[in-house]
């Protein structure tokens, strides 16, 4: 090898798509992993259904729900639900617990079309739900797709009805319906984010009206009939309600070579689901491992179910205080991995980030040391310290990996939920899956970066 090339050897960065350097054993690994993701991404699509699939999982692998006074002792399972929506799970290490957690913080939410509280009406003959889109999305994305409809309603006397319509091959589905090309002259002289608006995101469900009435609203009056008839509700209900539409589509591969898959909520169900996956693998740790999946990312992390609330430092004190050490002594020995997703460059649309610090789909789980926009505002900034301790563990385990932005400077930006836990005195750090077409209804992943996802945070547990 001639000097030039040595010393390029020696300086230059290495890396580069995953693919390469992997043998066909480990691929191999990568897609067997990836067919149990694809489950549960087809059986967890909202967060009460997360939080339902992770407490079932959590309870066949040991662990129990965390009761004050029950003193866990190294190896000890728990877990905590936070009102159906967002679930911590910890494992307690043999090292004392003031000498700090090893922290996984994903959320199970994601984008979707909310119902309104008085949703049902009828319009010239056609039965629809108004709706409140929830998280960030493009709007024209969410019609004529088929849709389908989850969550729970709590009735007049207190009793609960779970709601899931659409999944199921025999059920049916929903959809907002769009205007044909033939007569949308005016709405194409809308821009991009007018093209559907908010208002106009209404959900198409039914169009029979009830027989023996004579008076209006007959298509309205049939539907909550059939509602009343499998649910036992009445229109009132709905007030007490939160019932989501998502889309009815199932996970499938991507490709020829399958080496996608395309799904509904990749964003954040991926790193959730690997997270999960990891805590549920993680066997005698030496420090306490606590995984976090939490609710509200979409929407700015606030409420009692998002990480700008106080649940995750109420458990951490909790926890603490069975063994006598104040709870914030514990944060700030912490380390925490945000988990969450970030975006992969699209050759489509090459413009929106700059090639030299853009996460790559197959280049491995990306490691993102600030996120914010308009000169890293709202940014956590991990310090070099700690990412330099990270990058020590991944190259160490042989977990491929990447670092990224997420866009270019000014281009827009957005950040999750690091930037609250980091508030906490914990050292925190963006990792996550690069993700093409985020937020939309169909987002795609790499196979490859998915179960590096999971090496990742395994790695991290076991340090
Ligand atoms: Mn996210
Ligand atoms: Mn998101």
């Amino acid at each position: 090898m001639p000097e030039k090339n040595k010393l390029k050897e020696k300086l230059f960065s290495k890396k580069t798509n995953a693919v390469l350097d992997m043998s066909a054993e480990e691929l191999k690994k990568c897609d067997d992993f990836c067919e149990n993701y694809k489950t549960f991404l087809d059986i967890a699509k909202t967060e009460r259904e997360a939080v339902d699939y992770t407490v079932e999982l959590l309870q066949k692998n040991g662990f129990k729900e965390f009761k004050i006074g029950m003193k866990p002792s190294a190896g000890d399972k728990i877990y905590r639900i936070n009102r159906g929506k967002a679930v911590i799970a910890a494992i307690i290490g043999s090292e004392p617990i003031e000498k700090g957690v090893r922290l996984c913080a994903a959320h199970i939410d994601s984008p979707r079309l909310d119902l309104k509280q008085f949703p049902l009406y009828e319009s010239s003959e056609i039965a629809l739900f108004k709706t409140h889109y929830y998280g960030g999305i493009k709007k024209y994305q969410w019609t004529a797709i088929p849709l389908s409809l989850h969550g729970v309603i709590i009735k007049a006397d207190g009793s609960s009805v779970k709601v899931n319509i659409g999944e199921d091959e025999s059920d049916p589905v929903f959809c907002v319906t769009d205007l044909l090309p033939h007569l949308a002259t005016e709405q194409m002289k809308r821009n991009l984010a007018q093209g559907i608006k908010g208002e106009e995101l209404n959900i198409l469900v039914g169009s029979r009206p009830f027989k023996d009435n004579e008076e209006s609203e007959a298509v309205k009056l049939n539907i909550l009939n059939i509602l009343n008839e499998k649910y036992g509700i009445v229109e009132d209900d709905f007030i007490s309600a939160e019932l989501e539409a998502v889309p009815a589509f199932k996970a499938k591969d991507i490709g020829f070579d399958r080496s996608m898959i395309g799904s509904y909520g990749h964003d954040d169900r991926v790193c959730a689901y690997t997270a999960l996956a990891a805590t549920v693998d993680c066997n005698a740790p030496l420090h306490t491992v606590v995984t976090v999946l939490t609710d509200k990312e979409e929407t700015g992390s606030d409420g009692n179910t998002g990480l700008c609330s106080a649940y995750l430092k109420y458990f951490i004190a909790d926890l603490a205080a069975e063994y006598g050490i104040a709870g914030h002594t514990v944060l700030s020995a912490s380390e925490c991995l945000s988990a969450d997703v970030n975006a992969a460059f699209d050759p489509t649309f090459p413009d929106v980030n700059e090639k030299n610090n853009c996460s790559y789909i197959n280049h491995g789980v990306c490691v993102t040391k600030y996120t914010g926009a308009r000169g890293k505002s709202g940014t956590s900034d991990a310090s070099a310290e700690f990412v330099g301790k990270v990058r020590r563990l991944l190259d160490k385990e042989n977990v491929i990996w990447q670092t990224g932005e997420l866009g270019k400077v000014d281009m827009g930006g957005g950040g999750t939920v690091a930037a609250y836990i980091a508030n906490l005195d914990v050292d925190t750090i963006d990792v996550g899956v690069p993700v093409l077409s985020m937020h939309a209804p169909y987002e795609v992943v790499s196979k490859i970066d998915v179960y590096m996802a999971y090496r990742a945070f395994y790695a991290f547990m076991h340090d």
